[in-house]
């Protein structure tokens, strides 16, 4: 009797795959606001083993603190524009600087971290059969035409301006991670994000709500950029790190708003963190910065039918967490 021919061994690559049931995933830039908070989330499955790589540049070890040590976590401090040679299942690539103040800071390093890295994030993805999730951003609509933005539209982006490094290096990733898929069958998701906010925002990022809350808690006026008319629409973190995880674990590639529709103008900002956090505090209109959107909101159609998700946090409830953890940091107790 022919013994039955063993089956092929599998790449040494895809052992993980094989030999035990748990999910090993790769969080670039999970040194970070939203990323810490990712992490948070994957690690609270038992089953998930969570490899962080991260330079530092806008986040921080403390931010991952209580990982460190635990026997299912591995933060490396890498550059995503070197290659990088890990085993695993899925890829949250989130590796960028975020706020303007920072990608502006060294807008070619920016543009390499979003096309380098990527790309190297994409090599990886295709070598070990791993799953890939870029978060994009809603600057790709640039300064949009239409209102709200769906995915369907293609932008209005300025290609040679300050904040283009950015914007730019994001449709450039976004090209990449469908080519790789129409080339190479890697299996992708891209995520437009729409501005963010909650507990770990960096203090001193230059962005909005962090600006206001800790200007509120220093005491000093809440800077709002001329006109003040410009809109944004927040999400809170937790349900930004619920919709990733969604759109990583379905079957949809994107690109899918994930976002909060709840859209304020920058004075109503001001003035509603001048009400919950500091009413002495006054508004102070300052100049602004080139190529500032006028208005962002997403339309998360898409999200709400092909991922079964939608924002729960309310700006009036999310704000006070947010207050909460930078008290803490700043060092400035309730009853001053
Ligand atoms: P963040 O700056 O807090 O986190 C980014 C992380 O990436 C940091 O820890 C930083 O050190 C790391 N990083 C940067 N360049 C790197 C490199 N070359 N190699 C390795 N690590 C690198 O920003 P965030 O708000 O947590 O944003 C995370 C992702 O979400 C980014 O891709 C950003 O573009 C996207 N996004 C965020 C928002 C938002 O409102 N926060 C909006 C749209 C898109
Ligand atoms: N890459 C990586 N890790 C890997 C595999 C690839 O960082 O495990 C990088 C590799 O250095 C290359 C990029 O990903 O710069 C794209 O890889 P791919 O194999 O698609 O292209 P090639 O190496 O053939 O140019
Ligand atoms: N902004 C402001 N005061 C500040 C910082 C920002 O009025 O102290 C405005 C800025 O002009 C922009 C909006 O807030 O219209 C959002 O800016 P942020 O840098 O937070 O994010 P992004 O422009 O990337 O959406």
């Amino acid at each position: 009797q022919t013994p039955s021919k063993p089956p092929p061994l599998p790449s040494p690559l895809r052992f993980s795959k094989f030999f035990q049931s748990n999910m090993r995933i790769l969080v670039t830039g999970g040194a970070g606001f939203i990323g810490s908070h990712l992490v948070d989330k994957l690690m609270e499955n038992e089953k998930n083993e969570v490899i962080v790589v991260d330079n530092y540049f806008t986040g921080s070890k403390d931010n991952l603190r209580k990982w460190i040590g635990h026997p299912r976590f591995e933060l490396i401090r890498h550059d995503v524009t070197e290659p990088l040679l890990v085993e695993v299942d899925q890829i949250y690539h989130l590796a960028c600087p975020a706020s303007p103040i920072f990608y502006k800071h060294n807008p070619v390093k920016t543009i390499k971290t979003n096309v380098i890295g990527t790309l190297n994030m994409l090599g990886l993805a295709k070598r070990v059969g791993a799953r890939i999730l870029l978060t994009s951003t809603s600057e790709v609509y640039g300064d949009p035409l239409i209102h709200p933005q769906p995915e369907t539209y293609w932008g209005n982006v300025n290609p040679i301006g300050v904040r283009s490094c950015y914007d730019e290096g994001k449709r450039v990733a976004e090209t990449l991670m469908f080519d790789y898929h129409r080339q190479h069958g890697i299996e992708i998701r891209i995520a437009r994000i729409f501005n963010t906010y909650g507990p770990r925002m960096n203090i001193d990022d230059g962005r909005v709500v962090s600006n206001f809350i800790a200007q509120a808690l220093r005491g000093e006026p809440l800077t709002v950029q001329k006109p003040g008319t410009q809109t944004r629409s927040f999400c809170f973190v937790s349900d930004m790190v619920d919709g990733l995880i969604r759109l990583m674990e379905g079957e949809n590639t994107g690109p899918i708003n994930i976002g909060n529709p709840g859209e304020f103008t920058m004075l109503e900002l001001a003035e509603t963190v001048k009400e919950l956090i500091n009413p002495k505090v006054e508004i102070k209109m300052v100049e602004n910065t080139p190529d500032d959107p006028r208005q962002r909101k997403p339309d998360i159609t898409k999200a709400k039918e092909l991922l079964g998700w939608e924002p729960k946090m309310k700006l009036r409830d999310g704000l006070p967490l947010m207050e909460e953890d930078f008290r803490l940091r700043l060092g400035v107790s309730k009853e001053k």
